[in-house]
């Protein structure tokens, strides 16, 4: 059913240090997105690269993506490779995930894909809009990440399509831990009546 969609948030271990988790889970529970799945971990390595290559373009993409970003601000990408820069990527990534606990959360309502990346805004925090978790709470840059070999610290992973939610959900949940209920602001939400409201 098309309310019924889900995807996949994850509060990486910045986040949970600056304090941020109870802030974050308001922002997403306030549109009406309905909370299916939660749970406390540090990652293995293993699991954060899994995370990842649960799209086998994701070196290649990540790699292109920066570049784009470079080129938007006039600046030359400053390495020799794109698939090769996406690689290193995804090895600081994984150090990054599990570097500490991190909150991974199933969202599930409307559109939850899209809504959940619109409100967590773009991948780079100064120029993620305002209003959005990663423009409003924290600062870091694609330059400033990179010349100090490190991930950009964004606080949050959000999927980015509901194939890579999928996947991303099967890898974090098993089947029994998404639960299945009933919450009751769904009937305001999507209730074709309203016919429960008076007495
Ligand atoms: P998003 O998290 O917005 O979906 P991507 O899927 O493109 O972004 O990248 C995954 C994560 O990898 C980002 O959230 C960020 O932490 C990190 N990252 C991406 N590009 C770079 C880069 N050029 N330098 C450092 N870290 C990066
Ligand atoms: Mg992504």
């Amino acid at each position: 059913m098309i309310h019924k969609e889900k995807t996949l948030v994850i509060i990486k271990p910045d986040g949970v240090q600056r304090t941020l988790i109870g802030e974050i889970i308001r922002r997403y529970e306030r549109v009406g997105l309905k909370l299916i799945g939660l749970k406390m971990i540090v990652p293995t390595l293993e699991q954060a690269k899994a995370h990842y290559l649960v799209n086998p373009d994701f070196p290649k993409n990540v790699g292109n993506k920066t570049k784009k970003a470079y080129e938007a601000e006039g600046k030359e990408f400053p390495f020799p490779s794109v698939e090769e820069f996406g690689l290193g990527i995804l090895h600081k990534n994984a150090q990054y995930f599990s570097s500490g606990p991190v909150v991974v959360m199933a969202w599930q309502g409307l559109g939850a894909v899209g809504l959940v990346r619109k409100i967590t805004g773009g991948t780079e925090p100064i120029n993620s809009d305002v209003g959005t978790i990663r423009g409003d709470f924290t600062l870091d840059s694609y330059a400033m990440a990179d010349t100090s070999e490190r991930s950009i610290r964004n606080l949050v992973h959000a999927s980015g399509s509901i194939e890579e939610a999928d996947k991303e959900l099967a890898l974090w949940f098993t089947k029994e831990e998404l639960l299945n209920y009933r919450l009751i602001a769904d009937e305001i939400l999507y209730d074709v009546n309203l016919d429960g409201i008076l007495e």
